[in-house]
C-alpha cells in the first residue's frame, strides 16, 4: 500500500439533495483526509475538458449539461490506496448495480445523476487534480 490522492466530486445532484454532509462523514469514517475542499459551479467548458475522456460517447452532452446544473463540492482526498477505496466506497456507475452500504446505491438517483466521482487511476488522479486545484490551494503535508 501506498499512500496516494485523489479528487472526489459531490456532484450537483447530490449537493441539490443536501446529502454533501453525509458523504463527507462517510470519507471520514472511511480515515481519509481531506487535503483540499471546495466549492465550483461549472461552466459547460470546464464541464467538458474535465469529461474530455468521454467524448464522443453517448452520454457526453447531457452528463456535460448535468454536471453545469449547480455547484460540485471537490475534494482533494489522501489516504493509503485512497484512489481504489474511494471507488469501492462510491459503489457502481449504476446505483442499480451498487453494492449494499456504497454511496451510490443511497444517494443516486440514475445512472447519470450518481451522487460521486472518483479518479479511475493514478494517471487520472495526476490529471484531475490540478484540473481544478493548484498548489497554493493544496495543504503541504
Ligand atoms: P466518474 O468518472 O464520475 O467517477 P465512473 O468512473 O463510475 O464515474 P464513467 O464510465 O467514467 O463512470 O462515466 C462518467 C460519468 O458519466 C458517470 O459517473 C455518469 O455520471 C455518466 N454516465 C456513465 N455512463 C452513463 C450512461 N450510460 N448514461 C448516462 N450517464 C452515464
Ligand atoms: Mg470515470
Amino acid at each position: 500500500m501506498s499512500v496516494q490522492r485523489t479528487l472526489a466530486i459531490v456532484k450537483p445532484d447530490a449537493v441539490a439533495k443536501r446529502v454533501a454532509g453525509k458523504i463527507i462523514t462517510r470519507i471520514e469514517d472511511a480515515g481519509f483526509t481531506i487535503v483540499a475542499a471546495k466549492l465550483l459551479h461549472m461552466s459547460l467548458a470546464e464541464a467538458r475538458g474535465f469529461y474530455n475522456v468521454h467524448r464522443g460517447r453517448p452520454f457526453y452532452q447531457s452528463l456535460c449539461a448535468f454536471m453545469t446544473e449547480g455547484p460540485c463540492l471537490l475534494m482533494v482526498l489522501e489516504g493509503d490506496d485512497v484512489i481504489a477505496r474511494w471507488r469501492d466506497l462510491m459503489g457502481a456507475t449504476d446505483p442499480a448495480k451498487a453494492a449494499a452500504g456504497t454511496i451510490r446505491r443511497e444517494f443516486a438517483s440514475s445512472i447519470e445523476a450518481n451522487a460521486v466521482h472518483g479518479s479511475d487511476s493514478p494517471e487520472s488522479a495526476a490529471v484531475e487534480i490540478p484540473y481544478f486545484f493548484s498548489s497554493l490551494e493544496l495543504c503541504p503535508r
